[in-house]
C-alpha cells in the first residue's frame, strides 16, 4: 500500500480545492438523503392517507416533531386549498431537493478537474524529473519504449482509473450509510436483510478484485513492451526497410499486439462483471424485501407509504453501491500502474553528490585514473580492469583498441555516467566524487560518434545549456567548427529547425553542429569519442578539421577509430579487454612491434 501515499501525498498541494469537493459532496449525500423522507407526504396525499392533525406539535427539536410539522401544515394547505395544491408543494420540495443534489454534485466535479489533473501533472514532472536524473547505465533499448509507456500510458491510467473515482470511494459509503440510516430508523428487522447483502455482495466482489491487480499489472508490461516495439521500429526504420524485414518486424508486432489484446479482453470482462452483479443481488434483495415488508404492512407496523420510501431508500443504495464497487475495481486495476510509476522513482540514483561537495572552476594539473576497475550493472564481466592513467594538463591522449575494449566506458567515467567501483578518478588530484557535479561537468566538452541533436533550431542546438549565449558567440562557434557556412546555405540560417535529432541534415554536419557545441561552451577539458567514424572521408575532412581546431589549448582523451589522426598524440594508450596493454608515442609503439604496430598494419592494408 506504501505507493498509495505517495500518491495521496499529492494531494497536500490541493487543499483549498479539495476542501470544496468534499464539503460538495457532503451536501449532495445529505440532500440525497433528505430525498428519501421527503417522498412519503407525496405518497400519503396520492394514496389518500395523509394523517390529518389539527393542533401544531410542541417545539421541542426532533425528526419526529419535524415529520408532525410537516403533517400538520400539509393537513392544513388540503383543508384550506385542496389536495391538488398539496400535492403541488409536495412534489415542488422532491424537484427543489433533487435540483440541490445535482447542483452539488456538479460543483463537487468541478472543483475535482483541476485536483485531479493537477496531481497527474505533478506524477509526470517528477517523473520526467527523475529520468533525467537517472544513471546513463539504467538505459537500455527496451528500458527506452517501457519507460516512455510509464510516462504516458500509466500516468494516464492513474489519472482515468484511481483520481476519477477517488471521489467515489468517499461518497458512496456516506451514501449508503445516509440510506441505512433512514432504514433503521424506519424499521430495523428489514435493514438487516439489507445488511446481509451488502456483507455478501461486498465479498463476492472483494474476490474477484484481488485478481484484477495482478492482471492489470501484467497489461500495462504489455503495453510497455509494445510502445519499446514501436520505438524501436521508428529508429530502427532504415535498417528494416534495408533488410527487407517489414514483414519479420511486423509478424513479431502483430504477436506481441494479439498477447495485449487477449489479456486486456480478460481484464475488462472481470471489470466489468461489477456492476451487473451488484446490480442484479441488489434487485434479488428487493425481491425479498417487498415479500416481507408487505407482511409488515398487512400486520400494520409499517403504512404503505413509508414501505414504499423504505424500498426507494434501498434502491439509493444500488446505484452508489454499483458505482462504489467498481470504483474498488479500477483502483485495483489502477494501484499496478501506481506500482510500475514508484519503481522508476526507486531505481538507485547511483550517481550522488556528497552534501559538502567542492566548487570548482577550472582544470591546472592533471587527470588521474588511478586503478579503476568497473562492470556494468548486472554484468559479471568487467568492463575495466586495474587502469591507470595519466592525463596531463594540455596534452593530448588517445585511446586505441578493438570494439568492445573498453574506450567509452574509460572516458564515461570522467562525467560520472557511471561511478568506479575501484578505485579512483582524480581531477587535479582529488577524488572526482568530491565536486560538485555540475561543476564538473562544466569543465568537459564532450562530442561521440552519434551526434545528440534536438528536433530544434540550429542556433538553439548549438547554444544548448547555454542560457546567455549570443548570436555573435554561437556564429563564432559555427565558424570554427566549419558549420557557418552550409548553416547559411540551410532554409532559414539558424533559425533552421533541423526536425527529429537532425534528420535534415547530414552526418558530417550533424557532427560539426555538436562541436559547434562543444566550442561555445570552451572547456579546458575534451572527450571526443570517435567522433569521426560514423563518416565518409570527405565529411572527415571537414571535421577533423574542425576537430583540431577544438584541441587547441585544451587537454583532450580522444578515442580514434581512424589511427592517422592521432599520430602526433602525445600519448597513445592501447586498450584490450578491459586493460591496458600498451602505452607511448606514435614511435615508441611503433618500434616496439606491439598491437598498436599491428593495428597500425591493419589499417594502412
Ligand atoms: P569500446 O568503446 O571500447 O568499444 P565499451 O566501453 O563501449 O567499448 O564497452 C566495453 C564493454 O562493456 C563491452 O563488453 C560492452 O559490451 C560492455 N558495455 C558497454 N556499455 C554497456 C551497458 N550500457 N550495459 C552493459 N554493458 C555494456
Ligand atoms: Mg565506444
Amino acid at each position: 500500500m506504501r505507493p498509495f501515499y505517495r500518491l495521496l501525498s499529492h494531494l497536500k498541494n490541493y487543499k483549498l480545492l479539495l476542501a470544496g469537493n468534499i464539503a460538495c459532496n457532503v451536501l449532495m449525500v445529505l440532500f440525497s438523503v433528505v430525498s428519501i423522507p421527503a417522498i412519503i407526504p407525496f405518497l400519503n396525499i396520492l394514496l389518500d392517507q395523509q394523517p390529518m392533525v389539527a393542533e401544531a406539535p410542541s417545539s421541542a427539536l426532533s425528526t419526529n416533531n419535524f415529520t408532525e410539522y410537516v403533517n400538520f401544515w400539509l393537513s392544513q394547505v388540503i383543508a384550506e386549498q385542496g389536495k391538488r395544491r398539496a400535492l403541488m408543494y409536495a412534489c415542488g420540495a422532491i424537484v427543489v431537493l433533487y435540483f440541490l443534489r445535482n447542483l452539488f454534485r456538479y460543483l463537487s466535479q468541478f472543483f475535482l478537474a483541476p485536483v485531479r489533473n493537477g496531481i497527474v501533472r505533478d506524477i509526470r514532472q517528477q517523473l520526467y524529473e527523475k529520468t533525467i536524473a537517472l544513471p546513463l547505465s539504467y538505459f537500455s533499448e527496451e528500458r527506452k519504449g517501457d519507460l516512455l509507456s510509464r510516462m504516458s500510458a500509466d500516468v494516464q491510467e492513474i489519472e482515468s482509473s484511481i483520481l476519477n473515482v477517488l471521489v467515489s470511494i468517499i461518497r458512496e459509503p456516506l451514501m449508503i450509510v445516509g440510506a441505512l440510516s433512514f432504514m433503521i430508523y424506519v424499521s430495523p428487522s428489514m435493514t438487516l436483510f439489507v445488511l446481509g447483502l451488502l456483507l455478501f455482495t461486498g465479498l463476492v466482489i472483494g474476490q474477484l478484485g484481488k485478481m484484477l491487480k495482478k492482471q492489470s499489472r501484467e497489461v500495462q508490461q504489455r503495453l510497455g513492451a509494445l510502445v519499446a516495439m514501436m520505438e524501436e521500429g521508428i529508429s530502427g526504420l532504415r535498417i528494416i526497410k534495408g533488410f527487407n524485414a517489414e514483414k519479420f518486424q511486423s509478424e513479431h508486432f502483430k504477436k506481441e499486439n494479439n498477447a495485449y489484446r487477449r489479456i486486456l479482453v480478460r481484464l475488462l470482462w472481470r471489470k466489468d462483471l461489477s456492476s451487473p452483479l451488484t446490480e442484479f443481488l441488489g434487485v434479488a434483495t428487493v425481491a425479498v424485501l417487498i415479500w416481507y415488508g408487505y407482511g409488515e404492512v398487512q400486520k400494520g407496523g409499517l403504512t404503505v407509504a413509508t414501505f414504499f420510501a423504505m424500498l426507494y431508500a434501498f434502491f439509493s443504495m444500488i446505484e452508489p453501491a454499483k458505482i462504489f464497487s467498481s470504483a474498488y475495481y479500477n483502483v485495483q486495476k489502477g494501484m499496478a500502474a501506481v506500482e510500475r510509476i514508484e519503481s522508476v522513482f526507486n531505481a538507485g540514483l547511483k550517481i550522488e553528490e556528497r552534501k559538502d561537495a567542492l566548487p570548482i572552476t577550472n582544470f591546472n594539473n592533471c587527470i588521474e585514473y588511478r586503478n579503476v576497475s568497473f562492470h556494468y550493472n548486472d554484468d559479471i564481466r568487467t568492463a575495466l580492469q586495474d587502469i591507470s592513467l595519466k592525463v596531463p594538463r594540455g596534452k593530448i591522449v588517445a585511446l586505441v583498441g578493438a570494439s568492445g575494449a573498453g574506450k567509452s566506458t574509460l572516458v564515461d567515467l570522467l562525467p560520472r555516467f557511471h561511478d568506479v567501483i575501484n578505485g579512483e578518478v582524480l581531477l587535479d588530484g582529488v577524488n572526482i566524487k568530491n565536486y560538485r557535479l555540475h561543476d564538473l561537468r562544466a569543465l568537459l566538452g564532450i562530442v561521440t560518434q552519434e551526434p545528440v541533436l534536438f528536433n530544434d533550431t540550429i542556433f538553439n542546438n548549438i547554444a544548448f545549456g547555454m542560457e546567455h549565449a549570443t548570436h555573435e558567440e554561437v556564429e563564432n562557434a559555427a565558424r570554427i567548427a566549419n558549420a557557418h557556412d552550409f548553416i547559411l546555405e540551410t532554409e532559414n540560417g539558424y533559425d533552421t529547425n533541423i526536425g527529429d535529432r537532425g534528420v535534415k541534415l547530414s552526418g558530417g554536419q550533424r557532427q560539426r553542429l555538436t562541436i559547434a557545441r562543444a566550442v561555445l561552451k570552451n572547456p579546458p577539458i575534451l572527450i571526443l569519442d570517435e567522433a569521426t567514424s560514423a563518416l565518409d572521408s570527405e565529411a572527415e575532412k571537414l571535421v577533423q578539421d574542425a576537430l583540431d581546431k577544438l584541441m587547441k589549448n585544451r587537454t583532450s582523451i580522444v578515442i580514434a577509430h581512424r589511427l592517422s589522426t592521432i599520430q602526433h598524440a602525445s600519448e597513445i594508450v592501447v586498450m584490450k579487454e578491459g586493460r591496458i596493454i600498451e602505452q607511448g608515442s606514435h614511435e615508441v609503439l611503433m618500434k616496439r612491434k606491439g598491437e598498436y604496430q599491428k593495428l597500425v598494419k591493419l589499417q594502412t592494408f
